[in-house]
């Protein structure tokens, strides 16, 4: 139906960009000065998680409970906001994936294709890190960290802005989680929206894990924007 109105809802650490080790970084360094513990962070503690659910674990690991916790979480995230601006800017390890500002700018112009995000990134961190490379004007409407640290009810509220800021309505079927770890997948899946998986790494071994976790399409960078065009079904 040439009608249709497509929302493509993207997530950012792995998809549009890789943001480097500075967050990471920040992480271990804030928790071992807020608990007198260095607590290890490696990628798997990470990668499809919402920040605060990654706080929550390395807080626990380092034997912080109860109202400590609660404690410690507010604590964390005003110094992490202030130490991330200052030295995401100056990394030299982050960067844009190739094909993601011409697809983006290529996908803003289409009249019946609406761009947000979904991501594990609390809202002020997600701009931080889009901010370097212009990306933040792509995308007006997003849920975030920061309006639920559970991934998987994020999408609905990015659509529910989305439909509010454009005056649109999104049937279930156009809206399309894009990401990089079966949580993004999942994400899409359990709210009856479809998921389109992006394999950057370990070819062949994430490619089989996001489609058995249920990507309706999986490749291996973020395709054209024809193909956006064909998986919305706009041809
Ligand atoms: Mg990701």
């Amino acid at each position: 139906m040439n009608s249709n109105k497509a929302l493509f809802l993207f997530d950012i650490d792995g998809t549009l960009i890789s943001p480097g080790i500075t967050a990471r970084r920040l992480f271990v360094e804030i928790v071992t000065e807020l608990t007198g513990k260095k607590i290890p962070l490696e990628v798997q503690h990470v990668a499809g998680f919402t920040d605060p659910l990654i706080l929550k674990d390395m807080l626990q690991r380092a034997g912080i409970e109860g109202i400590e916790l609660n404690d410690a979480i507010d604590k964390f995230f005003p110094i992490y906001y202030e130490r991330l601006e200052e030295r995401y800017k100056a990394a030299a390890d982050k960067k844009i994936y190739d094909e993601v500002g011409n697809l983006l700018k290529e996908l803003s112009e289409e009249k019946n294709i609406y761009l947000g995000l979904v991501t594990g990134n609390m809202k002020r961190s997600a701009m931080i890190k889009l901010t370097p490379f212009g990306l933040e004007r792509f995308f007006p409407v997003g849920a975030f960290a920061s309006d639920d640290p559970d991934r998987d009810k994020l999408p609905p509220i990015a659509v529910g802005r989305a439909e509010k800021d454009w005056n649109v309505e999104f049937q279930n079927e156009n809206v399309f989680v894009v990401g990089d770890t079966i949580h993004d997948i999942r994400c899409a899946l359990v709210n009856n929206y479809r998921a389109v998986g992006i394999a950057r790494r370990d070819g062949d071994k994430e490619k089989s894990m996001l489609k058995s976790a249920g990507a309706d399409w999986v490749f291996d960078t973020l395709p054209s924007s024809a193909e956006f065009k064909t998986i919305a079904n706009l041809n």
